[in-house]
C-alpha cells in the first residue's frame, strides 16, 4: 500500500518535472534581430525553461516538444518602456483620489495596468514614480504571484518643496504639512544624499528627479529649474554608490542642462531642448526618452473643460505639442533615444502608439525597435539578458502581424507574449 503511493507520488513529480522542462520549439516567418537590424525569414527559437537555448535556421519540430506556430508573423524580443506610471492611470478623479485611495487600492489597480503592459507586448518597464506601491508590485511579478513586466522601479520621485513630484502640491494649507527626505522632497545637498539613501532602503532599482516644474502638477511653471546643480551632483554621486542610475524629468532647457551636467542618465520628455543642450546630452553620454505620447494626450485632454485644474491647461497646450518636435530634432541631431511613453498619463497597454509618432518625426522604424529594445537593456544594464533573441537570454518573445518596417502600426496590436519562458498571449 504505502509502496503503491509512493509510486504514484514519483510518477506524479516526474509528469509535472518533465512538463516543466519540455523544451518548445517558436517557427518564425519573420525574425527581427534587433542587433544588426536586419529580419531573417524562416527561423526557430528553441525555449527551455525561462531561457532562450538556440536559435536554429529553418523550420524545426521534433516529436515531443511544445510547438508555437508563428510562421505568419513577424516575431522579436519583448519591447522595454523606459517610463511608465504602472500604479495609476490619469483621469478628472486623479486629483481627489491622493485623499479617497488607500495603498490597497493603488496596489490592486496596479495589477490590472501591470498585466495590460505585458500583454501588449512591454515585457519590462522602467517606473519613474509612484507612491512606492510599484515595488511591492515588482517584488509580486517576480516572485510569479501575478503577471506583468520585470519591473525596475524610482519608488517616489525625488523633488524640491513645491516641485513638480511634492505630494502635497496644490494641497490645503491644512493638509500641506512639511514633506522631507523621508517622502521624496529634498532641499539641500545632505537631503538629496538622504533622499537617495532612503529610495535604497525602500528597495528601488534606480532613482527619478523632476529636475524642472511639469505639467501635470499643480503649480504654475512647467519648465522652471527645481534643483540647484548641487543637489543634483549629490543625488547623482550617491545613487552611484548604490548601483542606480538617475532620471531627470525636465521640460525646460536650464533645468535639463543642469541635469545632464549633475550626472543624469536619461531626460524624460526634454520639450525645450535647445542646441547647445542636444550637444551637451551627447558629449555626457545622455539619452532623451521621448514621450511622444504623452504629450499628444495632455495637449488633447486639455480642451476638454475641466478635465484638467485650470493651473494645468495652459502648460499642456504649450508643452503637449512641442514634444514631438524636440524629439525630431534631438534624433535629428545623433542624441541618444532610449523608448519611453509616460505611459499612466494616458491609458496604459497603447505604449505601441509611440513608434507612429517616432517613425513619422524622422526615425527609421527598425530603429525605433532598436531603441525599445538593444539600447534600454543597455541603459538598465540587461543587455546580455534581454533585448535580443540569442541563446542564453531570457525567453521575453513577442509577435506581431505585419512588417513593422512596411506597417509600424503593427506594433500596436501585439499577438503573442512570452516572458521568462511563460506565454501570455497566443
Ligand atoms: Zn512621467
Amino acid at each position: 500500500m504505502k509502496k503503491t503511493f509512493l509510486l504514484a507520488l514519483a510518477i506524479f513529480f516526474m509528469q509535472n518535472l518533465s512538463a516543466q522542462t519540455k523544451t518548445t520549439y517558436i517557427l518564425c516567418g519573420k525574425l527581427i534581430d534587433t542587433k544588426s537590424g536586419k529580419i531573417a525569414t524562416e527561423k526557430t527559437i528553441v525555449v527551455k525553461e525561462n531561457k532562450i537555448v538556440g536559435v536554429k535556421d529553418g523550420y524545426i519540430m521534433p516529436k515531443g516538444g511544445n510547438l508555437i506556430d508563428l510562421r505568419d508573423k513577424v516575431v522579436m524580443p519583448g519591447l522595454i518602456d523606459m517610463h511608465v506610471h504602472i500604479e495609476k492611470e490619469y483621469d478628472k478623479k486623479t486629483r481627489i483620489n491622493k485623499y479617497t485611495l488607500n495603498e490597497a487600492d493603488v496596489a490592486f489597480n496596479s495589477v490590472k495596468f501591470a498585466e495590460l503592459t505585458l500583454k501588449n507586448g512591454f515585457t519590462t518597464v522602467r517606473d519613474l514614480g509612484g507612491s512606492g506601491v510599484n515595488i511591492s508590485l515588482r517584488n509580486a511579478i517576480n516572485a510569479g504571484d501575478i503577471p506583468g513586466p520585470r519591473v525596475f522601479t524610482a519608488g517616489k520621485s525625488l523633488a524640491t518643496t513645491g516641485g513638480h513630484a511634492d505630494p502635497t502640491n496644490g494641497s490645503s494649507r491644512v493638509l500641506i504639512g512639511d514633506p522631507g527626505p523621508k517622502e521624496g522632497v529634498v532641499n539641500s545637498v545632505e537631503d538629496a544624499k538622504k533622499a537617495v539613501r532612503q529610495r535604497y532602503k525602500n528597495g528601488a532599482d534606480c532613482i527619478k528627479i523632476t529636475a524642472t516644474g511639469g505639467v501635470l502638477s499643480v503649480a504654475k511653471s512647467g519648465d522652471n529649474p527645481q534643483f540647484t546643480i548641487e543637489e543634483i551632483k549629490a543625488i547623482c554621486e550617491t545613487a552611484k554608490d548604490y548601483g542606480m542610475h538617475v532620471a531627470a524629468h525636465a521640460h525646460g532647457d536650464e533645468g535639463m542642462q543642469r541635469a545632464i551636467i549633475g550626472g543624469v542618465k536619461t531626460i524624460e520628455h526634454g520639450t525645450y531642448m535647445s542646441d547647445e543642450t542636444m550637444e551637451l546630452m551627447k558629449k555626457h553620454d545622455a539619452y532623451l526618452v521621448p514621450t511622444i505620447t504623452a504629450g499628444k494626450e495632455v495637449a488633447e485632454k486639455a480642451t476638454i473643460k475641466g478635465f484638467y485644474p485650470d493651473i494645468v491647461v495652459p502648460k499642456a497646450l504649450a508643452v503637449g505639442p512641442q514634444i514631438q518636435g524636440t524629439f525630431a530634432r534631438a534624433y535629428k541631431k545623433g542624441v541618444g533615444i532610449a523608448f519611453g511613453t509616460d505611459a499612466g498619463v494616458f491609458k496604459h497597454g497603447v505604449n505601441g502608439k509611440e513608434f507612429g509618432f517616432m517613425v513619422e518625426a524622422g526615425m527609421p522604424a527598425m530603429e525605433t525597435i532598436q531603441s525599445a529594445t538593444i539600447t534600454n537593456a543597455k541603459l538598465l544594464k540587461m543587455e546580455s539578458e534581454i533585448g535580443q533573441i540569442k541563446k542564453g537570454f531570457f525567453a521575453d518573445i513577442i509577435a506581431v502581424d505585419e512588417d513593422p518596417t512596411k506597417n509600424i502600426s503593427t506594433m500596436e496590436n501585439v499577438v503573442f507574449v512570452m516572458k521568462n519562458g511563460i506565454i501570455y498571449k497566443q
